[in-house]
């Protein structure tokens, strides 16, 4: 038994915003497109794929190919119509070339099809079956935004793609209803009198429609490969003249300052290097030279959002941070806890994921002499990885 998987390109998917068609946004670095023909691609039931894209758009599906183009199974695109249904006609008239025995219609924008709900579908081998859930809602009929009634959910699918059917009976059945408007294949085949069973689809099987189920899609597919990575910072600086020091973004009156080309926040620089160690992103001094006379008097929580800022480019967020401040003066605990909601704050996480501890090292060394304060941190982070 020969399959073609026929895939609907042809929207212009606007809903979900942005210049391009939904379908050639990019999620985890490839296009939606790619993720669903590749499912396809690498299901071995599947031997054909047949791709409906908008007239327009050979240069996007080309690019959002790439090396997927060079795969026997993928046939030439061939052009959609002006609507879904004109799109699924002319894509079977183009397959008559391989003749499949089945043929599954499936939406570009569905790229968590997975591989066991092609085999399930493949299995049925019926005249029709389509993946869908039942309804576990409660629906209601309302009127004006008042509700008028509970409908009786009993028998209610929502339906997915795939879609599958004997090949030669959907293209009659599409000839047939050529001009209408229907809104799957499942309701072409009825009108033509095929039976259509239902095959239970799968929750992740969702539609991308809007920005938040880009969000959604982003999330799924980097679940399950996440790694955790640690790094490390250092930091002193010595003490001079000044009534006040900055530690970990609060200011604490003393009867010193701290020397430094910023405002001298050892505790928030330790940290920032810290976060960029995890991430393999050099250290502070690379990002913000003490050479470079803008960063003078800076305030310090600039620094730290820019490494937190980094690790959120790369997807990643921030488990949590430990830091150490070492010094004999001034006394930190009381300080504690505004530190530690500071540096929350700064990095956009929960205060008990940041740590913030003192210690005196009993007078001895520099710090013990109280010629400066230094200050470790660690921290880790949650990172894709490919
Ligand atoms: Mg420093």
């Amino acid at each position: 038994m020969s399959v073609a998987a026929l895939i609907v390109a042809a929207g212009r998917g606007v809903r979900a915003g942005g210049d391009l068609p939904k379908q050639y946004r990019r999620v985890k670095g490839q296009t939606i497109l790619w993720h669903t023909v590749n499912q396809f691609i690498s299901h071995e039931g599947v031997d054909h794929i047949q791709v409906a894209i908008h007239p327009d758009d050979h240069a996007y599906y080309e690019n959002a190919l790439g090396t997927l183009l060079q795969n026997a199974k993928l046939l030439p695109p061939t052009h959609g119509g002006a609507t879904r249904q004109e799109s699924v006609l002319l894509g079977l008239l183009e397959l008559r070339k391989v003749a499949p025995d089945t043929v599954m219609i499936h939406d570009a924008a569905r790229p968590f099809v997975s591989a066991d709900l092609i085999s399930r579908l493949i299995a049925h081998n019926a005249e029709g079956a389509i993946a869908a859930l039942p309804v576990v809602d409660t629906l209601k009929r309302a009127e004006g935004g008042a509700l008028i009634e509970t409908v009786d959910r009993t028998g209610l699918w929502r339906a997915q793609t795939p879609q599958a059917f004997r090949f030669s009976a959907l293209l009659a059945a599409h000839e047939n209803a050529r001009g209408e408007n229907l809104t799957d294949d499942a309701a072409v085949a009825q009108t033509a009198g095929l039976k259509v069973v239902i095959v239970e689809g799968d929750a992740d099987n969702f539609k991308l429609t809007t920005e938040a189920d880009f969000k959604m899609a982003e999330q799924l597919m980097t679940q399950g490969n996440l790694e955790t990575r640690i790094g490390q910072g250092f930091d002193v600086h010595r003490f001079d003249d000044g009534d006040s020091v900055t530690l970990c973004g609060i200011v604490i009156p003393h009867d010193q300052g701290l020397k430094g080309h910023s405002d001298a926040d050892v505790g928030l620089h330790a940290l920032t290097d810290a976060l960029l160690g995890a991430i393999g992103e050099g250290d502070i001094g690379a990002h913000f030279p003490p050479s470079e006379e803008k960063w003078r008097g800076a305030p310090s929580h600039v620094f730290l959002a820019h490494a937190a800022d980094l690790v959120s480019q790369r997807q990643g967020r921030i488990l949590n941070v430990d830091i150490t401040l070492i010094c004999e003066a001034p006394k930190i605990s009381s300080h504690r806890t505004e530190m530690r909601e500071k540096i929350a704050q700064i990095l956009a996480i929960e205060s008990d994921r940041v740590s913030v501890k003192a210690t005196t090292t009993e007078r001895l060394g520099f710090t013990g002499r109280g010629e400066g304060i230094a200050a470790q941190a660690i921290a880790a982070v949650e990172i894709p990885h490919d």
